[in-house]
């Protein structure tokens, strides 16, 4: 008798290490210290955040002396709801996942948002909540996420090169 094999459970682990590089362990160290820096490219101007020692538009390297500290709060430019468990999830669905553009900054950051999933939408003010201090580790958990300030939306102007 033949049976076709329609499904398999195949677990896969994948250990791996991040050598973050001096850019990026500037704005990790940043992080514990409750700052966000970025990177200023010489060429275009743009802020870069997490810096990557590299300009992504240009391709050129960046001036460790060109580090600037960016505002935690910025605004949502997009976001998505999270509505589907999957393993190893520490939040219970549906939440709020968001691209949040920082003040200061040219790339926009990947971070929660504690907000009603009814409530989130594109130009939203918001601003990081950080961890207590002696909590902090040299990673994006340093911010527990972004709160909403109250502030009036952003026009859809002023982020819509990064929606
Ligand atoms: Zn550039």
């Amino acid at each position: 008798m033949n049976y076709a094999v329609t499904r398999m459970l195949a677990p896969v682990r994948l250990p791996f290490v991040v050598t973050p590089g001096e850019a990026l362990s500037r704005f990790l160290s940043a992080l514990v210290e409750g700052r966000l820096i970025g990177e200023r490219c010489s060429e275009c101007s743009k802020v870069v955040l997490p810096p990557r020692g590299a300009c992504p538009t240009c391709g050129i390297a960046t001036n460790p002396r060109d580090n600037v500290t960016v505002s935690d709060g910025g605004t949502v430019v997009m976001f998505c709801i999270v509505n589907i468990p999957f393993e190893g999830q520490t939040i219970k669905p549906p939440y709020v996942y968001a691209s949040i553009l920082l003040d200061g900054a040219d790339v926009p950051l990947l971070h929660l948002v504690e907000v009603p999933v009814d409530k989130a939408r594109m130009g939203m003010r918001v601003r990081a909540e950080w961890a207590p201090p002696t909590e902090r580790k040299p990673s994006l958990e340093a911010i527990r996420w972004f709160v909403p300030t109250g502030e009036p939306d952003a026009s859809y102007e002023a982020y819509k090169e990064y929606a």
